[in-house]
Parts: C-alpha cells; sequence; structure tokens
C-alpha cells in the first residue's frame, strides 16, 4: 500500500460501509464457513513505521484490524529495506507522499536497478545491497521501521501479524540453504517478540514456487499470500493468496482516490472484461 493519508482515510471509510474489514485469517475463515457477505483484509507488507502512526490510528477509529506483514531484519530500525537504499544511491525519493507500507515507486533510473536487483540469485543480490548499504548516506530519505514494542502493541489491540522474509530477498532467487533461513528466522523472531504462532506469510515481492511453498509449508506456515492479481475464493490454494496492490497512481482520479474504481478492481470486473476481450481477439 503506498498511498496519501487522505486517501487510505477515504479508502477505509468506504470500505467499511461495505465490506466486513478483517484481518486475512477471519476473511479465511468466513471464506470455509460458506459467509456469503464480502469481506475484505488490508494488508500491509515490510514493517514500515507508519503502519502504527498512520495507518493504525484510521483502522481503530473505525473499529477494523488488519494485516501486518514484517521483514524482521526491518524491525526496530536494524537494515534499512533495500530497494530505498538503492533508491538513494540514484537520488530518487519515492514519487508516492506517506503511508509506504509496501513498495512505492521512484524515478526510472532507480525502478530499473531494483528491478534487475531483483532478477539475480539472492547470494549476489546480498553482496551488491550489503555494498550499497555501506555506501548510503545517514541522513538519506528512508523509510523508518515499526519498533517490536509497536507491532506487540498492535498485535494485542487486535492486528494480524504475518511474515515477510527476514531480509526481504526474492525466496525463488535463494537456494534451499537461504530460502530456509529466511523462512524460518523470520517466524522465530516474531515469534519470540509478540509470543503468538505466526501462521502465514506474505513473499517478498510476491514471488513463490513450488520449492518456495513447499519450503514454507515445511518450515510452519499454513498459508502465503502472493501478488497475483485476484480475489480469494473457495477451494482456493492457500499458498498463493492473491492480492491486489494499493497504489495510489492507480485509483487516483483528479487528486482524489477514487472509491469506485478500487471496487470495481476489487470485483474483478476488469479481469472479466480482461479476458472477454482476449477471447475475441483470439476468435
Ligand atoms: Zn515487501
Amino acid at each position: 500500500m503506498a498511498i496519501p493519508e487522505s486517501q487510505f482515510s477515504e479508502l477505509v471509510t468506504q470500505a467499511t460501509t461495505r465490506f466486513r474489514v478483517a484481518s486475512w485469517r477471519e476473511c479465511q475463515a468466513a471464506i470455509a464457513r460458506r459467509d456469503k457477505r464480502p469481506h475484505l483484509a488490508l494488508t500491509f507488507d515490510d514493517g514500515c513505521a507508519d503502519g502504527f502512526d498512520v495507518a493504525w490510528p484510521i483502522l481503530r477509529r473505525h473499529g477494523v484490524t488488519a494485516t501486518f506483514c514484517l521483514t524482521t531484519s526491518f524491525i526496530d530500525g536494524n537494515q534499512p529495506l533495500w530497494w530505498e537504499v538503492v533508491a538513494a544511491q540514484h537520488d530518487a525519493a519515492p514519487s508516492v507522499p506517506l503511508l509506504r507500507s509496501g513498495e512505492a515507486s521512484y524515478g526510472p533510473e532507480a525502478e530499473a536497478e531494483i528491478h534487475r536487483l531483483k532478477s539475480l540469485p539472492a547470494a549476489e543480490w546480498r553482496r551488491i545491497v550489503d555494498e550499497a548499504r555501506r555506501k548510503v548516506e545517514t541522513g538519506s530519505e528512508l523509510s523508518p521501521a515499526l519498533s517490536w514494542e509497536q507491532v506487540r502493541t498492535m498485535a494485542d489491540e487486535g492486528a494480524e501479524i504475518l511474515a515477510h522474509g527476514h531480509s526481504h530477498a526474492i525466496l525463488t532467487k535463494c537456494d534451499d540453504h537461504e530460502l530456509t533461513a529466511e523462512l524460518e528466522q523470520c517466524r522465530a523472531e516474531i515469534e519470540s517478540h509478540i509470543g503468538e504462532r505466526i501462521e502465514g506469510l506474505a513473499y517478498p515481492n510476491g514471488d513463490c514456487d513450488r520449492r518456495v511453498v513447499t519450503a514454507a509449508a515445511k518450515a510452519g506456515y499454513r498459508f502465503g499470500l502472493s501478488m497475483d492479481p485476484g480475489y480469494a475464493r473457495r477451494g482456493g490454494d492457500p499458498y498463493r493468496v492473491p492480492r491486489i496492490p494499493v497504489e495510489a497512481a492507480t485509483y487516483e482520479v483528479d487528486g482524489e482516490f477514487c472509491w469506485d474504481l478500487f471496487e470495481a478492481e476489487i470485483s474483478g470486473v476488469f479481469d472479466v472484461l480482461f479476458m472477454r476481450r482476449l477471447r475475441a481477439a483470439h476468435g
């Protein structure tokens, strides 16, 4: 999610009048018991401080909860988010202000480099990113992280906490050893801080394949959130739960958040229209 506070506030206001806004766990349970009411789970990746400072108070005012997926090496400000370090090297501040929980977009040069790094084997990616971390100046525009205390507060107040990798390495690019370490370390660290079992993860960048899913299940995860577009339905693969990224630019009309556009997106109507067009084009 990368949108300004005012637009997020509008999104939650609209969402709560039309949906049961709930954690993913609750949505999953609703699907299992064939609850026909429309449910919506809002998820926040990475663990940026604005999840607590901006999003959580708005959600609490509406009496709803959300799901926060944590990259554990980032929490408590231990290690900045790697793509922000890369973007800072290119002097690229995010083009979207505030609520940066989730990846924002940068200038074309920085975006190209981030994209290239995501495609590298994790060991090579780690070497380049560690090097960039040494070079980046303090005071660069890097997102502050949630503290463990804030995570505990949100968990105590009803937020769902999930894993999002230890270092945000792209899991499909990790060798078996790195993959297991990313999955296990992340879960163990969150569990030690909040004293609750962590049942699921959001794959960094949404990237997963059969090997990642098998490793996640072996590491004790029972579900995984992807970035495949679409909506969750009964009989869907619990390890490939679809999600729709919320970017201000996608739903902004005349500088304001356009709920109708967002609702149309999450209704799946665009997928239907796209498939219909595709079928027509191919006879
Ligand atoms: Zn992420």
